[in-house]
């Protein structure tokens, strides 16, 4: 029996009802069973053996277990684990083994997590459903014609079909929350710098944060206690101190609390099942005593024009990197240096990674930096500080994850400005560098899961695990 969360499995492992490798096993299988879906690029099927053995052998020799002890976790394929490969779903690094590990990972390590392997995701976290991936699309859990949501999508997909209990994604724009949202799951984007990212391999660097995927709002709080905090290795990783989340997410009470509701949140063109249970679950929250407070916050469409001109400018420069000669793939048609360089980009990369790269090359150079680079900056500004102004005066800001229930593969596939939309609601606390939230609230007409997006203040992680935990309904 897999248990539905990391306390009940702590209990029954420190108990020694079971054993880590019993559940290494058990997971393990369930991974294997579900090859067809391709949520895993690689399974550590040996590693993951050995490493529940010595995690046994440690509890029998007495020793203390930590606070992860035998937690079975799946980690996106862009965050690097030594000796082990790290894709991110490119041809470009299709054989490319990562020579360090993650802070994160680290971090788990030392709290005695057990990793099963890495997830599939759109290529270099480009995308919102999972398509872009070189390693084959992942069906969504509840309808396997459609997607699971993006980039993340394998992290979220092996979660809400239990092939591990938690596992990390990245977020540089919702790749952790909305495909939490279309796979019935949580999701957790701490704020900006919370969390090293060394060895999370680079987007766009003032955007990227590892979040978190799991089945309750309490493995969430567990996981992101254990990997946020200062790191020397991340200049742009916070200093500030990381409270206790557990306690400060049971100490929120629903009396009195200011829920921010702005009208950028719910357009007039919103789908009115995913209108209907946001705001069925928001009126309930204010009959158990919230209140709900009406807010002005820009218009979400700027957020992502900016959003869409400032990742492809950072992506542009972080993907230099990758020319053949110093990383992954390198074309066997080279007649000279610049060949080199050109067919292995033309032949590694996949096409959004490439449509980014020129993008962001275009906004630039030197004749259209002041129109869009720069432009985009300004309009960071704006939502930086109305964020903050609105946050002055509710205690949380709630809408929907997605403007949409998850769509049908292939779907959106023609046409890029369609599936950059997905995003929405979900790019603006990226833009600002707020915490947010996706928390699982209910399934529409056709059974799809609906998520609802909360954000907070910086650093305010506790309460917005708090606040979500009211929220959470059973899955
Ligand atoms: N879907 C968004 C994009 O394509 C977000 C990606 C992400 O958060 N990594 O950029």
């Amino acid at each position: 029996m897999l248990s539905s969360s990391y306390e009940e499995l702590r209990s029954k492992l420190l108990s020694r009802e079971i054993s880590c490798e019993d559940v290494a096993r058990q997971y393990i299988e369930r991974i294997d069973a579900h090859r067809g879906d391709n949520i895993f690029i690689t399974v550590f099927h040996a590693e993951a053996l050995e490493r529940a053995r010595s995690l046994d052998r440690k509890l029998s020799e007495g020793g203390v277990p930590g606070r992860l002890f035998g937690l079975p976790m799946a980690i996106k394929d862009n965050i690097s684990m030594k000796g082990a490969k790290v894709t991110c779903a490119s041809k470009i690094l299709e054989n490319y083994e990562s020579v360090y590990d993650a802070t994160a990972i680290l971090r788990l390590e030392a709290e005695d997590a057990l990793f099963l392997g890495k997830t599939n995701m759109d290529e270099f976290a480009m995308g919102s459903s999972n398509e872009n991936s070189a390693f084959g699309t992942v069906p969504n859990p509840f309808d396997k014609n459609r997607v699971p949501g993006g980039s993340s999508g394998g992290s979220a997909a092996a979660v809400a079909n239990g092939l591990c209990l938690v596992a990390l994604g990245s977020d540089t724009g919702g790749s952790v929350r909305q495909p939490a949202g279309f796979c019935d799951i949580v999701g957790l984007k701490p704020t900006y710098g919370r969390i090293s990212r060394y060895g999370l391999v680079a987007f766009a660097s003032s955007f990227d944060q590892i979040g978190v995927l799991s089945r309750n709002t309490d493995d969430a709080a567990l996981v992101l206690q254990v990997m946020a905090g200062k790191d020397e290795h991340d200049a742009t990783c916070s200093r500030h101190d990381v409270p206790d989340y557990a306690a400060e997410s049971s100490s929120v009470g629903i009396e009195g609390l200011r829920i921010g509701v702005p009208k950028a949140f719910f357009p007039d063109n919103l789908n009115s099942d995913i209108s209907g249970i946001v705001k069925g679950k928001l009126h309930e929250l204010r009959d158990r005593g919230a209140e709900l407070v009406d807010i002005e916050l820009p218009e979400s469409d700027y957020a992502i024009a900016a959003y869409y001109i400032l990742v492809t400018a950072e992506a542009s420069s972080n993907l230099a990197r990758f020319d053949g000669a110093r990383y992954g793939y390198r074309s066997s048609d080279a007649a000279d240096l610049s060949s080199m360089y050109v067919n292995s980009r033309t032949e590694g990369f996949g096409r959004e990674v490439k449509r980014r790269i020129m993008l962001g090359t275009y906004v630039l150079s030197a004749g259209y930096y002041d129109t869009y680079y720069k432009k985009a900056q300004q309009v960071r500004r704006v939502f930086q500080d109305r964020y903050r102004e609105a946050l002055e005066k509710v205690d949380v800001i709630a809408g929907p994850t997605s403007p949409f229930p998850p769509f049908g593969i292939g779907d959106k596939t023609g046409d890029p400005l369609e599936m950059y939309l997905a995003d929405v609601f979900t790019v603006p606390a990226s833009i600002v560098g707020m915490p947010a939230v996706s928390v699982p609230v209910g399934l529409d007409s056709l059974g799809l899961p609906v998520g609802m997006h909360l954000i907070c203040n910086f650093f305010e992680e506790g309460k917005l695990l708090g606040i979500a935990k009211m929220l959470q309904r059973r899955t």
